[in-house]
């Protein structure tokens, strides 16, 4: 049964339908059930699922258990992959009876199919949970003994042929709840890669596909670190498509941001030999530098000869020490960061090491190195040291840019701009003002494999308006420079830019285009009626209370934070703060402060005129009435414009209502 209609059952055909996650959602698993009726399967050890896939992907079956203590997804469920047809489910040995079982699409897959023959319930000698990783695919070597590689092409002149680049993220998912196998691409939304969706990105006018890997977020087969030979055959497919479109490929290490952030991880890292940890840390230099060898020399040799230098190599995605508090933004004078910039470079030095020891083309293949969590400054700091190499003139030094964020600021646990702002254009010249001193000027190219003018959910001349000054920097005189544009991402409706499944694009071609042009110096021309249509409109916020809830300030313990965006264009040049606060001791206080682009905060009423219902003590507020204003001049409203946040602060009083009054 499935009472919402967005699964439906064939009795003739024994086929699911699932047809519900047309927007994609996230935990959007549809099914149907059936129930047992409190079944007894105490003489039972296994479950036989035999099944047929009609499509790309399998489904997650489920045993339910009439136990509420145990989790629907990580004790119940089993994912049955695609490319088997049975699956064999050892039963849970305390449990004696089954509510029902269940049978569901699996994560972000809008339409799917399945035939499931049978169930049944048996008893065996050995019950044993089928391995989805097990296969007789051999290992994949490139055997080509020679092939044609540009020998004379400068790294200079190499990345001015780049073009623009799209980000296609079908490699890079990585999943832990569950052992999904081969069937890794639809974590982020992506149907499995196909020649057709390839051509299609070419089609737009993107030159080069950059392919995000993650080897050890489930593709491992054993503690030496041999990865799936199925999935460097899936990737070597792509790259083979990629590379029939003449097109430039960049294959990346792996994507070791997500390997640490949650606690399943953790636990599969230890549990499971098809995961590993990558930090750039003491802790883990180890394990992680044995890792990186063993990836990079299978990689190396399944692409080496057979591939031109069209096939580029990039050391890693976005390594970081995440345990560390700064673990994004690393900084010189600590003790720990600093450690960390040296890992960091053994660990680049280490994989180019690796790569030319393949010998053929990869001896002069061109490499994309990153720095610490793949921040411009991580590259730009002296701490941070190229590799050394034998074969000159081969290594780029690459760092990502979203210069807009990629979340939507509204959203909960969200950051970045709504508006292109003046703060955003700065952040943008101070990039490319490091990039000349360290790179530019002394004739090195630098590659930005990570550029998005922010996510789907704000306005698009907003993001058009960024990416044209981006791209401008970019293509200027005296640089060489190119991108790879991530994907804008729409964090409300779950999609992407792109849509695998349908094959179209979700993004405006006048965002692309823009890219496009901007890339090789020009600027696009948008049309009047797009211009028209598109007008970002920013309503007033004259009257409205900005504290969605009273805050309570507890002696300086919280902070109400409140995104600048909100102040953009939304207010008029001078203003007024008007709080009401209820007191809750006897020296009531408030602290409003900004916080600027190096996360410093700074007191307001300390460059603002005037207060009325208060006065003014060490930059705090100290309120005589329950009700008082600050005023904000025109340099401070800009300020406020072009900061992160607003925080609040304070003791003694909960705040009741913030509102802007002219
Ligand atoms: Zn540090």
């Amino acid at each position: 049964m499935n009472d919402d209609k967005t699964a439906a059952f064939d009795k003739t055909t024994k086929t699911v339908t699932v047809t519900a996650n047309d927007k994609l959602q996230y935990g959007g698993s549809k099914g149907i059930y059936l129930w047992l009726n409190n079944l007894d399967i105490s003489s039972y050890n296994i479950a036989r699922v035999k099944y047929k896939v009609i499509g790309d992907y399998g489904f997650h079956f489920t045993l339910d258990y009439d136990d509420n203590t145990l989790d629907w997804n990580y004790d119940k469920s089993t994912y049955c992959p695609s490319y088997l047809n049975e699956m064999i489910i050892p039963l849970k040995s305390n449990q004696r009876r089954l509510k029902g079982i269940n049978a569901a699409g699996t994560w972000n897959v809008p339409y799917e199919q399945f035939v499931i023959e049978s169930v049944t319930f048996e008893k065996v000698d050995n019950p044993k949970l089928t391995d989805v990783y097990a296969s007789n695919e051999p290992p994949v070597i490139d055997k080509a003994t020679s092939g044609k590689f540009d020998d004379k092409i400068s790294a200079w002149d190499y990345v001015k042929n780049l073009g623009v680049g799209f980000q296609y993220q079908s490699f890079a998912t990585c999943e832990d709840s569950l052992d999904y196998g081969m069937d890794c691409f639809h974590f982020w939304g992506f149907k499995k890669p196909s020649k057709e969706i390839i051509h299609f990105i070419k089609e737009k006018g993107f030159k080069t596909i950059r392919l995000q890997t993650s080897p050890n977020g489930g593709h491992l087969l054993d503690e030496n670190y041999t990865i799936d030979p199925r999935y460097i055959k899936a990737l070597k497919e792509v790259v083979d498509w990629i590379i029939e479109e003449d097109m430039y490929v960049i294959i990346c290490g792996s994507v070791p941001e997500f390997m640490e952030l949650n606690e399943t991880f953790q636990k599969k890292v230890k549990e499971s030999v098809h995961f590993e940890a990558l930090s750039v840390s003491e802790d883990y230099k180890k394990t992680t530098e044995a890792l990186l060898k063993a990836i990079w020399k299978q990689y190396a040799t399944a692409f080496n000869n057979s591939y031109d230098e069209r096939l580029i190599f990039e050391t890693i995605n976005n390594p970081t020490h995440i345990f560390h508090e700064h673990a994004w933004d690393p900084i010189s004078d600590c003790a720990v960061c600093k450690k960390d910039y040296a890992i960091m470079n053994e660990y680049n030095q280490i994989i180019v090491d690796t790569i030319r020891s393949t010998g053929g083309n990869n001896a002069k293949r061109f490499i994309m190195v990153e720095g610490i969590g793949g921040k411009w400054k991580s590259i730009t700091n002296s701490l941070f040291k190229m590799p050394t190499d034998k074969t000159k003139d081969r290594l780029i030094p690459t760092a990502q840019k979203l210069p807009m964020g990629f979340t939507l600021a509204t959203a909960p646990g969200g950051f970045g701009s709504i508006f292109y702002t003046e703060g955003v254009r700065k952040e943008i010249n101070a990039m490319f003002d490091a990039l000349d001193k360290t790179y530019f000027k002394k004739h090195v190219p630098v590659y930005l494999s990570e550029v998005c003018g922010g996510p789907l959910g704000i306005p698009v001349m907003e993001r058009i308006n960024c990416m044209k000054d981006f791209m401008s920097e970019v293509a200027k005189d005296g640089r060489s420079c190119a991108i790879t544009l991530h994907p804008a991402d729409d964090y409300q409706n779950n999609s992407h830019d792109f849509d695998p499944w349908n094959i179209k694009w979700n993004e405006k071609s006048e965002y692309f285009d823009t890219v496009f042009y901007g890339a090789q110096g020009k600027e696009y021309p948008l049309s009047e009626e797009f211009l028209k249509n598109n007008e970002t409109k920013v309503e007033s916020i004259v009257g409205k209370n900005l504290i969605n809830e009273p805050f309570d300030t507890k002696k300086w313990g919280e902070n109400y934070r409140i995104n600048s965006d909100i102040f953009l264009r939304s207010v008029p040049e001078n203003y007024k703060l008007e709080f009401v606060i209820k007191k809750t001791g006897s020296s009531p206080t408030i602290q409003i402060t900004w916080e600027d682009e190096n996360f410093q905060w700074h007191k307001i009423p300390g460059t603002a005129k005037k207060i009325k219902g208060g006065r003014l003590l060490d930059g705090n507020v100290i309120p005589s009435k329950t009700t008082f204003t600050v005023e904000i001049d025109s340099e401070t409203a800009k300020i406020i414009e072009n900061s992160n946040a607003l925080f609040l602060m304070g003791q003694d009083a909960i705040i009741q209502s913030m509102t802007v009054v002219e």
